[in-house]
Protein backbone atom coordinates (compact mmCIF):
# COMPACT_ATOMS: atom_id res chain seq x y z
CA UNK A 1 0.00 0.00 0.00
CA UNK A 2 1.42 3.42 -1.12
CA UNK A 3 1.38 5.63 2.09
CA UNK A 4 -0.29 9.51 1.60
CA UNK A 5 -0.08 11.90 3.41
CA UNK A 6 -3.49 13.68 4.36
CA UNK A 7 -3.59 17.03 3.16
CA UNK A 8 -4.66 19.19 6.10
CA UNK A 9 -4.18 22.90 7.95
CA UNK A 10 -4.38 23.70 11.75
CA UNK A 11 -7.44 26.40 11.90
CA UNK A 12 -7.29 28.58 15.19
CA UNK A 13 -11.15 29.08 15.35
CA UNK A 14 -10.46 32.24 18.00
CA UNK A 15 -8.39 34.20 15.14
CA UNK A 16 -9.26 32.66 12.12
CA UNK A 17 -5.68 31.66 11.54
CA UNK A 18 -4.40 28.85 9.38
CA UNK A 19 -1.08 26.80 10.51
CA UNK A 20 1.09 24.41 8.03
CA UNK A 21 1.24 21.68 10.64
CA UNK A 22 4.71 20.01 11.59
CA UNK A 23 2.88 17.27 13.50
CA UNK A 24 3.45 19.08 16.54
CA UNK A 25 1.64 22.29 16.99
CA UNK A 26 -0.84 22.46 19.53
CA UNK A 27 -1.07 26.48 19.79
CA UNK A 28 -1.92 29.54 17.81
CA UNK A 29 0.81 31.63 18.10
CA UNK A 30 -2.02 35.00 17.94
CA UNK A 31 -1.87 37.19 21.19
CA UNK A 32 -5.22 36.11 22.43
CA UNK A 33 -7.33 33.75 25.34
CA UNK A 34 -6.86 30.03 25.15
CA UNK A 35 -7.99 28.22 21.76
CA UNK A 36 -8.33 24.40 20.52
CA UNK A 37 -6.91 24.58 17.11
CA UNK A 38 -8.69 22.41 14.47
CA UNK A 39 -8.04 20.03 11.46
CA UNK A 40 -9.18 21.71 8.34
CA UNK A 41 -9.45 19.01 5.25
CA UNK A 42 -8.36 19.54 2.33
CA UNK A 43 -10.92 16.38 1.48
CA UNK A 44 -14.43 17.94 2.29
CA UNK A 45 -16.41 14.86 0.84
CA UNK A 46 -16.57 11.88 3.37
CA UNK A 47 -14.46 9.45 1.26
CA UNK A 48 -14.24 5.69 2.58
CA UNK A 49 -10.97 4.16 2.11
CA UNK A 50 -13.12 0.37 1.39
CA UNK A 51 -9.45 -0.95 0.80
CA UNK A 52 -8.91 -1.33 4.78
CA UNK A 53 -10.92 -1.53 7.72
CA UNK A 54 -11.30 -0.05 11.01
CA UNK A 55 -10.45 3.66 11.53
CA UNK A 56 -8.19 4.23 8.45
CA UNK A 57 -11.58 3.87 6.17
CA UNK A 58 -11.33 7.42 7.77
CA UNK A 59 -7.86 8.21 7.15
CA UNK A 60 -8.98 11.50 4.61
CA UNK A 61 -9.76 13.02 8.04
CA UNK A 62 -7.04 12.11 9.82
CA UNK A 63 -3.84 14.51 10.31
CA UNK A 64 -1.55 11.35 8.71
CA UNK A 65 1.91 12.09 8.45
CA UNK A 66 3.41 9.09 8.75
CA UNK A 67 3.03 5.40 7.67
CA UNK A 68 0.53 3.26 10.46
CA UNK A 69 -0.94 0.52 9.53
CA UNK A 70 -4.00 -0.56 11.37
CA UNK A 71 -7.56 -2.45 11.31
CA UNK A 72 -8.21 -0.92 14.66
CA UNK A 73 -11.24 0.91 14.65
CA UNK A 74 -15.08 1.21 16.07
CA UNK A 75 -17.52 -1.17 16.17
CA UNK A 76 -21.15 0.11 15.64
CA UNK A 77 -24.08 -2.23 16.89
CA UNK A 78 -27.47 -3.37 17.39
CA UNK A 79 -27.98 -4.87 21.24
CA UNK A 80 -31.53 -5.81 20.39
CA UNK A 81 -31.84 -6.77 24.55
CA UNK A 82 -30.61 -3.16 25.69
CA UNK A 83 -33.12 -1.82 23.00
CA UNK A 84 -36.03 -3.46 24.48
CA UNK A 85 -35.08 -2.82 27.82
CA UNK A 86 -35.10 0.77 27.56
CA UNK A 87 -37.40 1.31 24.65
CA UNK A 88 -34.89 2.70 22.74
CA UNK A 89 -35.72 1.23 19.08
CA UNK A 90 -33.06 4.01 17.36
CA UNK A 91 -30.29 3.23 19.98
CA UNK A 92 -26.82 2.11 18.30
CA UNK A 93 -23.32 1.50 20.65
CA UNK A 94 -20.09 2.74 19.40
CA UNK A 95 -18.13 0.50 21.01
CA UNK A 96 -14.59 0.71 21.50
CA UNK A 97 -13.45 -2.44 23.29
CA UNK A 98 -12.66 -5.87 23.69
CA UNK A 99 -15.74 -8.03 22.05
CA UNK A 100 -14.90 -10.15 19.44
CA UNK A 101 -17.60 -11.72 19.11
CA UNK A 102 -19.12 -8.60 17.98
CA UNK A 103 -15.93 -7.58 16.12
CA UNK A 104 -14.44 -5.15 18.37
CA UNK A 105 -10.95 -6.07 18.82
CA UNK A 106 -8.93 -3.70 20.87
CA UNK A 107 -6.02 -4.69 22.45
CA UNK A 108 -6.21 -1.82 25.81
CA UNK A 109 -10.04 -2.32 25.67
CA UNK A 110 -10.97 1.24 25.17
CA UNK A 111 -10.34 3.85 22.31
CA UNK A 112 -7.16 4.74 23.59
CA UNK A 113 -5.84 2.48 20.88
CA UNK A 114 -7.31 4.46 18.19
CA UNK A 115 -6.11 7.58 19.58
CA UNK A 116 -2.63 5.96 19.89
CA UNK A 117 -2.54 5.42 16.36
CA UNK A 118 -3.65 8.80 15.00
CA UNK A 119 -0.89 10.57 17.69
CA UNK A 120 1.73 7.90 16.02
CA UNK A 121 0.79 8.53 12.91
CA UNK A 122 1.22 12.33 13.03
CA UNK A 123 4.16 12.66 15.61
CA UNK A 124 7.57 13.32 12.94
CA UNK A 125 9.74 9.81 12.96
CA UNK A 126 12.48 12.27 13.07
CA UNK A 127 14.56 10.62 16.81
CA UNK A 128 12.60 13.48 19.23
CA UNK A 129 10.63 11.85 22.15
CA UNK A 130 7.08 11.92 22.26
CA UNK A 131 6.57 12.57 25.71
CA UNK A 132 2.50 12.19 27.15
CA UNK A 133 0.71 11.59 30.26
CA UNK A 134 -1.87 8.87 31.35
CA UNK A 135 -4.38 7.91 33.76
CA UNK A 136 -3.60 4.18 32.68
CA UNK A 137 -5.32 3.29 29.62
CA UNK A 138 -3.58 5.77 27.11
CA UNK A 139 -0.15 4.42 28.66
CA UNK A 140 -0.64 0.68 27.57
CA UNK A 141 -2.39 2.14 24.09
CA UNK A 142 0.46 4.00 23.20
CA UNK A 143 3.21 1.63 24.24
CA UNK A 144 2.16 -0.94 22.49
CA UNK A 145 1.82 1.10 19.55
CA UNK A 146 5.03 3.34 19.61
CA UNK A 147 6.77 0.00 20.62
CA UNK A 148 5.45 -1.20 17.01
CA UNK A 149 7.10 1.89 15.10
CA UNK A 150 9.72 2.11 17.07
CA UNK A 151 8.85 5.80 17.74
CA UNK A 152 11.22 7.36 21.45
CA UNK A 153 8.34 7.87 23.62
CA UNK A 154 8.38 8.66 27.68
CA UNK A 155 5.11 7.85 29.60
CA UNK A 156 4.41 9.79 32.70
CA UNK A 157 1.79 7.98 34.83
CA UNK A 158 0.17 8.56 38.35
CA UNK A 159 1.37 6.02 40.83
CA UNK A 160 -2.32 5.19 41.36
CA UNK A 161 -2.74 3.83 37.83
CA UNK A 162 0.44 1.76 37.86
CA UNK A 163 -2.05 -1.33 38.65
CA UNK A 164 -4.20 -0.36 35.23
CA UNK A 165 -0.82 -0.66 33.45
CA UNK A 166 0.28 -4.27 32.11
CA UNK A 167 0.78 -5.89 29.28
CA UNK A 168 0.30 -9.19 26.89
CA UNK A 169 3.86 -8.04 25.60
CA UNK A 170 6.49 -6.06 26.99
CA UNK A 171 6.70 -2.74 25.34
CA UNK A 172 10.39 -1.71 23.17
CA UNK A 173 13.10 -0.61 24.91
CA UNK A 174 12.16 3.25 23.20
CA UNK A 175 9.11 3.20 25.70
CA UNK A 176 10.05 4.55 29.00
CA UNK A 177 8.21 5.26 32.07
CA UNK A 178 8.03 8.03 34.85
CA UNK A 179 5.97 6.79 37.75
CA UNK A 180 4.71 10.46 39.82
CA UNK A 181 4.87 9.07 43.25
CA UNK A 182 2.54 9.71 46.28
CA UNK A 183 -1.50 10.69 45.87
CA UNK A 184 -0.28 11.88 42.34
CA UNK A 185 -3.48 12.38 40.15
CA UNK A 186 -3.48 12.32 35.93
CA UNK A 187 -3.08 16.09 35.96
CA UNK A 188 0.38 15.73 37.91
CA UNK A 189 1.37 13.71 35.44
CA UNK A 190 -0.19 16.00 32.79
CA UNK A 191 2.16 18.77 34.31
CA UNK A 192 5.07 16.75 34.73
CA UNK A 193 4.93 15.28 30.95
CA UNK A 194 4.33 19.43 29.49
CA UNK A 195 7.54 20.25 31.67
CA UNK A 196 9.43 17.94 30.25
CA UNK A 197 8.31 18.23 26.58
CA UNK A 198 10.06 21.71 26.90
CA UNK A 199 13.81 20.07 26.71
CA UNK A 200 15.53 19.83 23.70
CA UNK A 201 14.53 16.46 21.23
CA UNK A 202 11.19 16.28 23.43
CA UNK A 203 7.85 17.17 22.48
CA UNK A 204 4.82 16.96 24.65
CA UNK A 205 1.87 15.27 23.18
CA UNK A 206 -0.67 17.51 23.88
CA UNK A 207 -3.26 15.88 25.40
CA UNK A 208 -7.00 17.02 24.16
CA UNK A 209 -4.44 19.95 22.41
CA UNK A 210 -3.61 17.30 19.88
CA UNK A 211 -5.49 17.51 16.61
CA UNK A 212 -4.78 13.81 16.44
CA UNK A 213 -6.07 12.71 19.33
CA UNK A 214 -9.47 14.03 18.81
CA UNK A 215 -9.84 13.23 14.90
CA UNK A 216 -8.52 10.33 15.91
CA UNK A 217 -11.86 9.57 18.27
CA UNK A 218 -13.76 11.40 15.24
CA UNK A 219 -13.42 8.39 13.86
CA UNK A 220 -15.77 6.92 15.93
CA UNK A 221 -18.76 9.08 14.63
CA UNK A 222 -17.44 8.51 10.84
CA UNK A 223 -18.08 4.53 11.94
CA UNK A 224 -21.99 5.56 13.04
CA UNK A 225 -22.02 7.48 10.03
CA UNK A 226 -20.86 4.92 7.50
CA UNK A 227 -23.09 2.42 8.58
CA UNK A 228 -26.25 4.48 9.25
CA UNK A 229 -25.48 6.73 6.47
CA UNK A 230 -26.36 9.64 9.22
CA UNK A 231 -25.47 11.59 11.78
CA UNK A 232 -27.48 10.93 15.15
CA UNK A 233 -29.86 13.04 17.15
CA UNK A 234 -27.91 12.75 20.21
CA UNK A 235 -24.16 11.31 21.08
CA UNK A 236 -23.81 10.10 24.99
CA UNK A 237 -20.32 9.95 26.12
CA UNK A 238 -18.65 9.84 29.21
CA UNK A 239 -16.65 13.06 29.44
CA UNK A 240 -13.19 13.07 32.01
CA UNK A 241 -10.44 15.33 29.77
CA UNK A 242 -13.90 16.11 27.63
CA UNK A 243 -11.24 15.35 24.37
CA UNK A 244 -14.09 12.37 23.38
CA UNK A 245 -17.08 14.94 23.24
CA UNK A 246 -14.94 17.77 21.70
CA UNK A 247 -13.93 15.27 18.80
CA UNK A 248 -17.54 13.87 18.14
CA UNK A 249 -18.31 17.22 18.14
CA UNK A 250 -15.33 18.16 15.18
CA UNK A 251 -16.14 15.40 13.59
CA UNK A 252 -20.38 15.97 12.83
CA UNK A 253 -18.66 19.71 12.10
CA UNK A 254 -16.99 18.25 9.02
CA UNK A 255 -20.05 15.68 8.36
CA UNK A 256 -22.04 18.78 7.91
CA UNK A 257 -19.93 20.90 5.94
CA UNK A 258 -19.70 18.04 3.49
CA UNK A 259 -23.40 18.57 2.43
CA UNK A 260 -24.26 15.38 2.90
CA UNK A 261 -25.27 15.07 6.59
CA UNK A 262 -27.85 17.31 7.08
CA UNK A 263 -27.28 20.69 8.95
CA UNK A 264 -28.07 19.85 12.74
CA UNK A 265 -25.27 19.18 14.77
CA UNK A 266 -26.02 15.77 17.30
CA UNK A 267 -27.06 17.14 20.93
CA UNK A 268 -23.91 16.60 22.58
CA UNK A 269 -24.89 14.37 25.92
CA UNK A 270 -21.83 14.00 28.42
CA UNK A 271 -21.59 11.98 31.49
CA UNK A 272 -19.30 12.78 34.04
CA UNK A 273 -18.85 10.36 37.39
CA UNK A 274 -20.31 12.29 40.34
CA UNK A 275 -19.59 13.38 43.17
CA UNK A 276 -16.74 14.58 40.77
CA UNK A 277 -18.08 16.15 37.95
CA UNK A 278 -16.39 19.89 37.43
CA UNK A 279 -18.37 19.78 33.65
CA UNK A 280 -21.66 18.90 35.04
CA UNK A 281 -20.94 21.45 37.75
CA UNK A 282 -20.07 24.58 35.15
CA UNK A 283 -22.79 23.88 32.62
CA UNK A 284 -25.42 23.77 35.59
CA UNK A 285 -24.55 26.68 36.73
CA UNK A 286 -24.22 28.50 33.26
CA UNK A 287 -20.66 29.36 34.35
CA UNK A 288 -18.14 30.23 31.89
CA UNK A 289 -15.73 28.17 33.50
CA UNK A 290 -14.78 24.89 35.44
CA UNK A 291 -14.04 25.72 39.37
CA UNK A 292 -10.55 25.45 39.48
CA UNK A 293 -10.74 26.38 43.06
CA UNK A 294 -12.99 24.10 44.43
CA UNK A 295 -10.07 21.24 44.16
CA UNK A 296 -10.96 18.36 46.06
CA UNK A 297 -7.98 16.31 48.02
CA UNK A 298 -5.44 13.97 46.32
CA UNK A 299 -6.78 10.93 47.50
CA UNK A 300 -9.99 11.68 46.77
CA UNK A 301 -8.52 12.54 43.37
CA UNK A 302 -6.76 9.21 43.08
CA UNK A 303 -10.30 7.47 42.11
CA UNK A 304 -10.56 6.71 46.05
CA UNK A 305 -14.15 7.66 45.35
CA UNK A 306 -15.18 7.60 41.79
CA UNK A 307 -15.29 4.62 40.27
CA UNK A 308 -14.20 5.97 36.71
CA UNK A 309 -11.20 7.12 38.12
CA UNK A 310 -9.87 7.51 34.69
CA UNK A 311 -12.72 10.39 34.12
CA UNK A 312 -11.56 12.28 36.98
CA UNK A 313 -9.09 15.09 35.52
CA UNK A 314 -9.35 18.58 36.97
CA UNK A 315 -8.46 20.79 33.99
CA UNK A 316 -10.89 19.74 30.81
CA UNK A 317 -10.90 22.36 27.79
CA UNK A 318 -14.23 24.08 29.32
CA UNK A 319 -13.37 27.49 28.21
CA UNK A 320 -11.02 27.40 25.35
CA UNK A 321 -12.62 28.72 21.98
CA UNK A 322 -13.15 25.84 20.58
CA UNK A 323 -13.50 23.61 24.06
CA UNK A 324 -15.99 21.98 25.49
CA UNK A 325 -18.45 24.37 26.27
CA UNK A 326 -18.29 25.93 22.35
CA UNK A 327 -19.63 22.50 21.08
CA UNK A 328 -22.33 21.57 24.40
CA UNK A 329 -23.79 25.49 23.39
CA UNK A 330 -23.50 24.96 19.04
CA UNK A 331 -25.31 21.11 19.68
CA UNK A 332 -27.56 22.33 21.66
CA UNK A 333 -26.22 20.00 24.28
CA UNK A 334 -26.72 18.58 28.01
CA UNK A 335 -24.39 17.47 30.98
CA UNK A 336 -25.38 15.30 33.43
CA UNK A 337 -23.70 13.17 36.11
CA UNK A 338 -24.36 9.58 37.79
CA UNK A 339 -23.13 8.34 41.01
CA UNK A 340 -21.27 5.23 41.23
CA UNK A 341 -24.02 3.65 42.43
CA UNK A 342 -25.96 4.02 38.87
CA UNK A 343 -22.84 3.50 37.56
CA UNK A 344 -22.68 -0.22 38.84
CA UNK A 345 -26.22 -0.60 38.13
CA UNK A 346 -25.83 -0.28 34.44
CA UNK A 347 -22.84 -2.18 34.41
CA UNK A 348 -24.51 -5.04 35.79
CA UNK A 349 -27.67 -4.50 33.53
CA UNK A 350 -25.47 -4.62 30.54
CA UNK A 351 -23.50 -7.99 31.79
CA UNK A 352 -26.84 -9.38 32.55
CA UNK A 353 -28.45 -8.62 28.45
CA UNK A 354 -25.00 -9.36 26.70
CA UNK A 355 -23.07 -11.22 28.72
CA UNK A 356 -19.63 -8.93 28.34
CA UNK A 357 -18.48 -6.43 31.05
CA UNK A 358 -18.20 -2.77 31.02
CA UNK A 359 -15.31 -0.21 32.17
CA UNK A 360 -16.44 2.18 34.58
CA UNK A 361 -16.25 4.61 31.76
CA UNK A 362 -18.64 3.10 29.76
CA UNK A 363 -20.92 2.21 32.61
CA UNK A 364 -21.10 5.80 33.82
CA UNK A 365 -22.03 6.79 30.03
CA UNK A 366 -25.07 4.16 29.75
CA UNK A 367 -26.16 5.23 33.34
CA UNK A 368 -26.09 8.77 32.08
CA UNK A 369 -28.24 7.93 28.86
CA UNK A 370 -30.87 5.84 31.28
CA UNK A 371 -31.14 8.65 33.78
CA UNK A 372 -31.93 11.06 30.60
CA UNK A 373 -34.23 9.04 29.03
CA UNK A 374 -35.85 8.53 32.38
CA UNK A 375 -36.21 12.53 32.78
CA UNK A 376 -37.21 12.72 29.59
CA UNK A 377 -34.46 14.63 28.30
CA UNK A 378 -33.90 12.34 25.71
CA UNK A 379 -36.92 10.51 23.67
CA UNK A 380 -36.71 7.32 23.61
CA UNK A 381 -37.25 6.70 19.96
CA UNK A 382 -34.86 9.35 19.08
CA UNK A 383 -31.50 8.22 16.68
CA UNK A 384 -29.02 7.78 19.74
CA UNK A 385 -25.48 6.79 19.62
CA UNK A 386 -24.07 6.08 23.37
CA UNK A 387 -19.92 5.54 23.38
CA UNK A 388 -19.38 2.27 24.83
CA UNK A 389 -15.59 2.78 25.37
CA UNK A 390 -14.14 0.04 27.92
CA UNK A 391 -15.24 -3.40 27.22
CA UNK A 392 -14.09 -6.74 27.42
CA UNK A 393 -11.37 -5.97 29.78
CA UNK A 394 -12.01 -8.97 32.70
CA UNK A 395 -11.06 -11.32 29.38
CA UNK A 396 -8.06 -8.92 28.74
CA UNK A 397 -6.76 -8.82 32.03
CA UNK A 398 -6.20 -12.71 32.17
CA UNK A 399 -3.81 -12.17 29.18
CA UNK A 400 -2.07 -9.49 30.73
CA UNK A 401 0.40 -10.09 32.90
CA UNK A 402 3.47 -7.88 32.55
CA UNK A 403 3.72 -4.71 34.45
CA UNK A 404 5.92 -1.80 32.78
CA UNK A 405 9.37 -1.43 33.77
CA UNK A 406 9.97 1.80 35.84
CA UNK A 407 12.94 4.10 34.37
CA UNK A 408 11.87 6.92 37.33
CA UNK A 409 10.09 8.23 40.09
CA UNK A 410 9.46 11.32 41.09
CA UNK A 411 7.18 13.64 42.85
CA UNK A 412 4.32 16.07 42.28
CA UNK A 413 5.06 19.48 41.41
CA UNK A 414 1.36 21.18 42.01
CA UNK A 415 1.40 24.93 40.17
ZN1 LIG B 1 -5.32 32.29 16.93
Amino acid sequence: MVFERSSYRLLCPTCGHRIIDDGTVTHCSGEHGRSLLRTEYAEREFRIDRSTQGMLRYRAWLPLREPVETDFGTVILRSDSLNAYLRTPNLRLAVNGFWPERGARLPSGTFKDIEAIAILGRFPRDGRTLVAASAGNTAVALASAASIYEVPTVIIVPESALPRIVFSRAPGENVRFIVVTGNAIYDDAIVAARKLGTRDGHVFEGGAQNVARRDGIGTTIAAYMEVEGALPEYFVQAVGSGSGGIAAHEAARRAIASGAFGARFPHLVLVQNAPFAPIFHAWAAGSNSVEAAHRPDSAFLAGAEISAAVLGSLAPPYEPKGGLLDALTESAGDVTAVENVAARAAAALFEELEGVDLDPAAAVALAGLIERLEHGAIPRDAHIALHITGVGRRRLAAERRIPPTIATRIEATRP
